[in-house]
């Protein structure tokens, strides 16, 4: 009984709008130089939409059952990370507290995913950089205080990457699977599954879940911040969490996982002139949105990297929020066209 248990996925919650489309345009083919596939993560759902809520699923059904009344989790001031937990939280009858790194805005400037968070009635903390390099001690203390005071509250950590929330794409791979089944994307395998990496988890679902479900044999974790070298350790320890929940992903089958870092621009949340000028290049051609802060870069990287795969499944993780937060980024992009 035992094992037939532990080699069943966790239980999940359905939060999301599955399955998300596959959406294939031949302008951004060319655009990219391979034939894509666009997995519209973006559309997973209404304002919490993004590839967090996939995470999300398994999280807050974890959440549940430990029967929290309050989460806690943390991100940049704009993350979607927290915008998705604050409102997906609520829908759950649950309060919401966040440590955002970064100034808090007056409320008449909250933009964006701040804004959502304000919004859903989240209790923030606006925290130095400094300290957010302790945001996990924080939130341990915060959660303490929280069960001191009667409440029992549910830590989840940045981006939702951990052992369990990876599970969200080990779930979107069989979703894929699916849709190939189906005659969708031409009912054929993928070179490789192609995606923006900033926290790692959905690397990691992607990897453990995309040759278990022969979707594809490599995974291209296209990194926003940080090392290659960071983020292959970051994703193999989550990778190795998440077995521990479902131990029947420990027998073989793990897709290759290439993490690449030469694309992920000056810093985080600051992309090139030239990633700002493929974004707008890919909404003109496609209409897709892309976002100057994770799938933007990633789908750059894709467009400009060696040995690219010829069939790409690119998953659009979302991000729009953040565009729409600070639409100046883009100024000189967005000149007039002149004939
Ligand atoms: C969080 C996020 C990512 C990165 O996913 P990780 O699992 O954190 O690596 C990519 N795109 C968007 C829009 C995100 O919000």
């Amino acid at each position: 009984m035992l094992r037939a248990m532990t080699t069943q996925p966790p239980p999940r919650l359905a939060l999301a709008n599955l399955p998300t489309p596959l959406f294939h345009s031949h302008a951004l083919d060319a655009l990219v130089g391979a034939e894509v596939w666009v997995k519209r993560d973006d559309m997973t759902a209404g304002a919490e939409t993004g590839n967090k809520i996939r995470k999300l699923e398994f999280l807050l059904a974890d959440a549940q059952r430990a029967g929290a009344d309050v989460v806690v989790t943390c991100g940049g001031l704009q993350s979607n990370h927290c915008r998705a937990t604050a409102l997906l939280a609520r829908g759950l009858g649950m309060r919401c507290v966040l440590f955002l790194r970064g100034e808090e805005p007056a409320l008449r400037e909250a933009t964006g995913n701040y804004f959502l968070n304000r919004l859903a009635g989240a209790e923030i903390h606006a925290i130095s950089a400094t300290d957010y390099a302790m945001r996990d001690t924080l939130m341990a203390k915060a959660a303490e205080e929280l069960s001191q005071e009667g409440a029992t509250p549910y830590v989840i950590p940045e981006g939702g990457s951990n052992g369990l929330g990876a599970f969200g794409y080990v779930h979107a791979c069989a979703e894929l699977k699916s849709q190939l089944d189906a005659g969708d994307a031409g009912g054929e395998a993928f070179e490789a599954i192609a995606v923006a990496c900033g926290s790692g988890g959905t690397a990691a679902g992607l990897a453990l879940g995309a040759k278990r479900n022969d979707v594809a044999t490599q995974v291209l974790a296209m990194a926003v911040c940080d090392s290659r070298a960071y983020f292959e350790r970051r994703v193999a320890d989550i990778m190795f969490e998440a077995r521990k929940w479902a131990p029947g992903l420990s027998r073989g089958g793990d897709a290759e996982l290439v993490v690449l870092d030469e694309f992920k621009g000056p810093a985080y949340g600051m992309a090139t002139e030239a990633q700002l000028e493929f974004l707008v290049a890919v909404a003109r051609v496609s209409g897709l949105v892309l976002d100057p802060v994770y799938s933007g870069k990633a789908l750059y990287a894709l467009a400009h990297m060696k040995d690219r795969p010829s069939r790409v499944c690119f998953v659009h993780t979302g991000g729009c929020p953040g565009l729409l937060a600070e639409p100046g980024t883009l100024t000189r992009q967005l000149q007039p066209e002149r004939q």
